[in-house]
């Protein structure tokens, strides 16, 4: 009874009104009915009273429901602040109107930009992937006992292979995925060089006038990358975030597709043609492309990487002409703040 005590004081704080978008399916579908079968038919001065408040808790429900279509705000959020810089700062604080998903299954097949994070909403030229690589490197040569050379490559191998160095690490050497992020990703020094991007903000709030929402979809556990968006002061632009959760074995990360099927189902896209993804991994494109994503935007930073992609053997089945043309075939851009022109380039071809 402790929903409709809820329903029947008005009692709608945030963490009630979770508790009720999770039952309201079952309660008004599978409870109430049995319930209001079962009272109906035996209606006596008690029964009728329960059952005059199960209808008002139905339509109680039937209200909320609809509000929370119009009104997501009114979700509990995921708040990350970040305790390196002031909460003050614009876009400091990470609200996630979703967190971590699902997304209400009112709401499907929504216009949605799914953003990879790292080496994409900053520049590799950073070095944070310099910062990360020797952390890497330090962590290959410390537990796996093996010299430079042998932990280089063998790093190298795990990247190109799965996509992430640590899921080469736990699939073959069974290292406790946390304490690997715990001894590289959460002692990188980002503060030391990334910082508020007004640029990029503003090319993201533009963009973001053409889509219903924007979700964060990184290979990096939900640390690092809730302190990324925090550093970049992109916090309040993003809707959700799906990480790579080390915590399972097997660890699922892009370009895997059940790290694709994952976030879909948490954002309700049953049809994936309509959504756009960016992403500074050639494997997670080529994956996203594969898959049917509508826009696939490929990040290439690098001129050596650039001249080696355009010269590869699938370069035209997957990119086409590489002019950014054709939206059937993966968009390159060069710098992410050219993704707005190549939005609105590719849309009016
Ligand atoms: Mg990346």
């Amino acid at each position: 009874m402790s929903l409709i005590w809820i329903l029947d004081t008005g009692l709608y704080e945030q963490k009630e009104i979770r508790a009720l978008v999770e039952l309201s399916a079952n309660v008004r579908d599978n409870v109430y009915h049995r319930l209001q079968r079962t009272f109906l038919g035996e209606v006596n001065s008690k029964t009728q009273n329960v059952v005059e408040v199960l209808v008002r808790c139905h339509i109680e429900l039937s209200n909320l429901n609809n509000r929370l279509v119009r009104e997501a705000s009114l979700l509990p959020r995921d708040i990350y602040t970040n305790p390196e810089i002031s909460n003050e700062a614009r876009g400091a604080v990470v609200d996630l109107k979703f967190g971590f998903g699902p997304m209400p299954r009112d709401l499907a097949n929504k216009k949605i930009f799914f953003f990879d994070i790292d080496n994409c909403l900053y520049k590799r030229s950073t070095k944070i992937h310099d910062l990360m690589q020797v952390k890497i490197h330090e962590y290959f040569k410390t537990h796996l006992a093996l010299t430079d050379e042998e932990a280089h490559q063998l790093h190298m191998n795990y990247y190109k292979t799965y996509g992430l160095a640590l899921e080469g690490l736990v699939r073959n050497h069974h290292v406790d995925a946390l304490e690997y992020n715990a001894k590289v990703d959460d002692l990188l020094a980002l503060q030391s060089v990334l910082s508020y991007n007004q640029d990029l903000r503003s090319t993201l709030l533009e963009i973001k006038k053409n889509f219903d929402y924007f979700w964060l979809v990184t290979n990096a556990y939900k640390n690092h990358g809730l302190r990324v968006i925090s550093l970049l002061g992109l916090g309040d632009l993003f809707d959700g975030l799906t990480y790579c959760d080390y915590s399972k074995n097997p660890i699922i990360c892009k370009p895997m597709k059940a790290y694709f099927d994952n976030f879909l189902s948490l954002t309700n896209i049953h049809e994936p043609s309509t959504l756009s993804f960016v992403d500074d991994s050639e494997i997670n494109c080529k994956a996203a492309h594969d898959l049917g994503f509508g826009r696939v935007y490929h990040y290439v930073e690098l001129e050596s990487e650039y001249q080696k992609l355009i010269l590869s053997s699938d370069f035209a089945s997957y990119y086409g002409a590489g002019d950014g043309t054709d939206p059937t075939k993966i968009i390159i851009i060069r710098d992410i703040l050219e993704l707005r022109s190549a939005i609105e380039r590719v849309e009016k071809a």
